[in-house]
């Protein structure tokens, strides 16, 4: 098992395109870090490099702390599981475990001891002499961890492994490989696209755009107190509403959120407080979650919006509103309410918003405000 460091990494292929922007991070001994982004950011470059597949353009990278820019994958000790399983159809489940050891001259007790103990740490052990075509999906993939699994790397690189599944087969195996990965310790980076699936899996997550990581912390974190607009718009399905928004002081001596011709008063907390006469000259994004969005008990309260649309999903409604007197084009805000609510479009309503809940962006995307940890309740 080993740490794995990125340290300054660049990435330029050849034709100039650079896929990574002075990338770091350390990969503790035996985490299981999640590399999230949408397609391009540069997910699959950084496993390649790891795997030694590309060689990085500037900086360093480490496996259990020694330097690997030199070495040849095969020296590397790590094992690739991809998302088209690569397993050789014409062999058995047995021959297809067996084959990286036999290339590795190991002694014929030793592989099949490896071999059961694979076979029986992923439930294939009635499936030994099967062909790769005799399986289900799922079960092509646990060979394919397997054959991973039994050359006991030191790190393991999951690229999409889950992408050809139907989605019911995902959650389950997904479920399965979280629980193997425990079990073994094995130092993992996991690259997904889906941020169900790096939140539910990741000791930590990394999020990417555009070739640079965003931010990387554990998945809670993530959700409540992402480090930029991106972040925030990126993690939560449906994801965070963002919104225009200035910061206004009143004349009490208080601070008006206002959305357009509509205001909210805002308590800022001691964390932040002192900043508020630098942000009232800027151009500000709004975030809340759909869940911290409601419709207000009494009339008078809240914002008035208007219904733009409704999805019953049974056991919640998402609600599509716009805020009215917001600057056109008005943006449409989610709120995701319990049950099934029936609702007719261009119907009235107020809305309200948590307003310690609230996240507050700078016009460079850096977060400013975040929720609870720098908002009090509006006495
Ligand atoms: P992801 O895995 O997040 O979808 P990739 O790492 O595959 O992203 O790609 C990152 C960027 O690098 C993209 O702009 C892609 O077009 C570019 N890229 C990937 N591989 C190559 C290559 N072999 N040659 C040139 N550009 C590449």
């Amino acid at each position: 098992m080993a740490s794995i460091d990125f340290e300054h990494i660049d990435k330029i292929y050849p034709g100039g395109t650079q896929a990574i922007f002075d990338y770091n991070l350390a990969v503790g001994d035996g985490e299981l870090v999640a590399f999230v982004g949408p397609s391009g950011c540069g997910k699959s470059t950084l496993l390649r490099l790891l795997a030694g597949l590309e060689t990085a353009s500037h900086g360093t990278l480490r496996i259990g702390g020694q330097s690997v820019n030199a070495l040849p994958p095969q020296q590397r000790n790590v094992a690739m599981v991809f998302q088209d399983y690569a397993l050789y159809p014409h062999m058995t489940v047995r021959r297809n475990l067996e084959f990286p050891l036999q290339m590795r001259d190991l002694p014929s007790t030793e592989i099949e001891r490896q071999v059961s103990w694979a076979a029986e740490l992923l439930s294939l052990s009635a499936l030994l002499d099967r062909l790769p075509k005799q399986l289900s999906g799922g079960q092509r993939q646990r060979v394919a961890m397997g054959r991973a699994l039994v050359r006991q790397p030191s790190v393991f690189l999951m690229d999409e492994p889950l992408s050809n599944l139907d989605a019911r087969l995902r959650v389950q195996i997904r479920a399965e490989i979280g629980e193997l990965l425990e079990r073994t310790g094995i130092t993992t980076i996991y690259v997904t696209h889906d941020q169900a699936e790096a939140m539910t899996l990741g000791d930590r997550v990394a999020v990417m755009d555009g070739g640079r990581l965003q931010q990387v912390a554990p998945p809670r974190t993530l959700y409540e107190r992402p480090a930029n607009v991106f972040v925030a718009g990126f993690i939560g399905n449906p994801p965070m509403n963002l919104f225009p928004v200035r910061l206004t002081p009143t004349a009490n001596g208080g601070l008006n959120l206002d959305l357009g011709a509509q205001r909210l008063p805002l308590t800022l907390a001691s964390s932040v407080a002192e900043h508020w006469r630098a942000w009232q000259e800027m151009p500000l994004t709004a975030g809340i979650r759909p869940e911290h969005l409601h419709l207000a008990a009494v009339e008078a309260d809240g914002l008035s919006a208007k219904v733009a649309d409704a999805e019953y999903l049974g056991h919640e409604t998402l609600l599509h509103l716009q805020i009215d007197g917001m600057a056109a084009p008005a943006p449409v805000l989610v709120a995701r309410l319990p049950g099934i609510r029936p609702f007719e479009k261009n119907q009235l309503l107020r809305l309200t918003l948590e307003i310690t809940q609230l996240h507050l962006f700078g016009p460079d995307g850096l977060t400013l405000v975040n929720g609870a940890a720098d908002l009090n309740a509006v006495p």
